[in-house]
């Protein structure tokens, strides 16, 4: 159908579809002459045997699909049928490739929410949300995110993201000197080999200067590889970047990695934020997060602030800063209010 072709082998063994396919990507891979053009074609491969993936021509050919579909998205040439990840459909797959070619054309946006000071009420920085416009609606990171988290296609994103970020807000962060701009950053792209080289020469091309960004990283992405994560988390914070442990409160980070990482800040989760006023075992792990902080030195952010009581109990009990509804919804950059220097004061 259409673009899409089904070879049946008359054997049941993977090593020899495997071979067949390697053989068919061999031919289509010679370059032609189309109207004095050399063409080259590409093609992805999907296979489904018989019968450990299917007893009916049907469910073969939907099997050999789906796995056509991720040989496409994760860019390898052909992939197997993988009863295991089968929750794979075709629709998310194509969910994928649509996601893929918005972050490969520079089309995802972002939004910026405020962080606030507690003592004083002043915005100190913003945070970069992604954002997708897809068939007309906005979609939230919450949204797409964990999709592209599934492949290496987030660090594409990340990547992208972070100088879309630092691009569009250089001009801000250099007329309001306090100012900084957060960014998040998945646990394979702080995996990603070159992070910290690529990072400092696009600091360098910006101009930005490195103390005035904060990388985010989740709790759990940071205790995936511990070891390595120390190692990169150290390289960042010795190029001056600030480092920021997102989510606090719901990866059990071990208490001898917080210690030993280069962090400046931690920044509460929002579920234990929305205990406050509600659940008093709830309020005791805020204040005993806020101390953790605090004992190691860093500063404490409380994310999803909603109601004027969760931030008023935070301030009773020495948080540094706020983020969430409360303050401000993340929005365009040229949305923000009250960012020019000087002006910077508010709620
Ligand atoms: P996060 O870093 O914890 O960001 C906060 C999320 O909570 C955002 O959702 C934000 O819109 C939402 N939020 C802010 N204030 C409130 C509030 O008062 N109440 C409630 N209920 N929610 C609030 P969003 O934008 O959907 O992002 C979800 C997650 O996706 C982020 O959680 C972050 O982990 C991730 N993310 C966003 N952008 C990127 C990115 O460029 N790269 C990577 N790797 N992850 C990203
Ligand atoms: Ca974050
Ligand atoms: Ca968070």
């Amino acid at each position: 159908g259409g673009d899409e072709f089904a070879f049946v082998l008359n054997t049941t063994d993977a090593a020899q579809a495997a071979d067949a396919a390697e053989r068919i990507l061999g031919l289509l891979d010679r370059p032609f002459e189309l109207r004095g053009q050399r063409v080259h074609v590409g093609a992805s491969i999907g296979i489904a045997l018989f019968p450990a993936h299917g007893e009916s021509i049907d469910e073969l050919l939907k099997h050999a699909d789906i796995a056509m579909y991720r040989a496409k998205v994760e860019g390898g040439a052909y992939a197997f049928f993988d009863p295991e990840r089968s929750p794979f459909s075709r629709e998310r797959l194509s969910l994928e490739v649509e996601l893929r070619q918005a972050v490969t054309r520079g089309e995802l946006e972002l939004c910026y929410q405020p962080m606030q000071a507690l003592c004083d009420g002043a915005v100190l920085g913003f945070e970069a949300l992604a954002r997708w416009r897809r068939d007309g609606t906005l979609l939230a990171a919450a949204d797409f995110i964990p999709l592209a988290e599934e492949s290496e296609l987030i660090r594409l994103l990340d990547w992208r993201i972070l100088r879309q970020a630092l691009a569009e807000a250089r001009q801000l962060l250099a007329a309001s000197p306090p100012l900084q701009l957060s960014v998040n950053l998945s646990a394979r792209s702080l995996h990603a080999p070159g992070l910290v080289e690529h990072l400092a020469s696009l600091l360098s091309e910006t101009g930005v200067e490195p103390g005035r960004l904060v990388l985010e990283i989740t709790e759990s992405a940071a205790m995936r590889h511990p070891e390595r994560s120390y190692e990169t988390l150290h390289a960042l914070a010795a190029l001056g970047v600030r480092l920021a442990m997102d989510d606090f409160g719901t990866g059990f980070a071990s208490l001898t990695y917080l210690r030993n990482m280069p962090l400046h800040r931690v920044k509460i989760d929002g579920s234990l934020v929305r205990q406050i006023g509600s659940d008093p075992r709830g309020e005791e792990l805020v204040r005993g997060a806020i101390a953790l902080g605090h004992g190691l030195g860093l500063e404490v952010v409380g994310e999803g602030v909603e109601s004027e009581a969760q931030r008023e109990w935070l301030r009773n009990n020495g948080c540094d800063q706020v983020q969430g509804y409360l303050i401000g919804r993340p929005v365009p950059l040229g949305e923000l209010r009250g960012l020019a220097p000087g002006a910077a004061r508010g709620g």
